[in-house]
């Protein structure tokens, strides 16, 4: 389901909060009262103000992330994720649609830990699990990824991220809610989407 935590213990990284205000525009003012009243950051002079290198309660995060949805609605939360890319973290070495596309569900794990420990060690490749996955299995023989989302964030959201890393390499690529699969806006606990470039 959209918002909810899967496990408690998980906490999310400044920079990725940090990312997703800045995706916002002309929403921040919407984003600085849900994100303070949940105690993330301070107000300073009417601005949110974050420690860069703080942790925060993934569910405090996923409580105001679902305030500010349904305040600004699935276009401008599509719109929030196509800026994820540009404005995260993200590992280096991609080098084609699919390499992108697999590299979401790592920036999601080196975003978040959980119990204090980092969701994946850059030096061993070693994910851990707690907070779900970006899915991604190439369709043989065709330009195309089946992306099935499990994770807690919102199915807009996530097409967004998934189309701007597809287009870092195929700018013309499209993703497709698999509108047949099930949708975390009806309560699911996936979306699948599809990668055509
Ligand atoms: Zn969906």
């Amino acid at each position: 389901m959209q918002f909810k935590a899967f496990e408690p213990g998980v906490e999310v990284n400044a920079p990725t909060v940090a990312a997703v205000i800045a995706g916002m525009g002309y929403f921040t003012k919407i984003s600085r009262r849900a994100l303070s009243e949940v105690g993330i950051g301070t107000v300073v002079d009417d601005k949110l103000v974050l420690d860069m290198h703080a942790w925060y309660s993934q569910e405090a995060w996923l409580k105001a992330f679902e305030t500010i949805a349904r305040q600004v609605g699935n276009s401008a939360l599509f719109n929030i994720g196509m800026s994820i890319p540009v404005n995260a973290e993200f590992p280096a070495g991609a080098v084609d649609v699919t390499t992108a596309v697999r590299s979401i569900d790592i920036a999601y794990h080196i975003n978040h830990r959980k119990n204090g420990r980092l969701l994946y060690d850059a030096e061993t490749g070693v994910m851990h699990e707690g907070i779900g996955h970006y899915g991604c299995e190439p369709v043989s023989g065709k330009n195309e990824i089946l992306c099935v989302c499990k994770n807690p964030y919102p199915c807009s959201f996530d097409r967004g991220i998934i189309k701007a890393m597809a287009q870092r390499f195929a700018p013309d690529a499209q993703v497709m809610h698999d509108d047949d699969a099930e949708c975390r806006e009806e309560g699911a606990d996936s979306c699948t989407y599809r990668v055509y470039w």
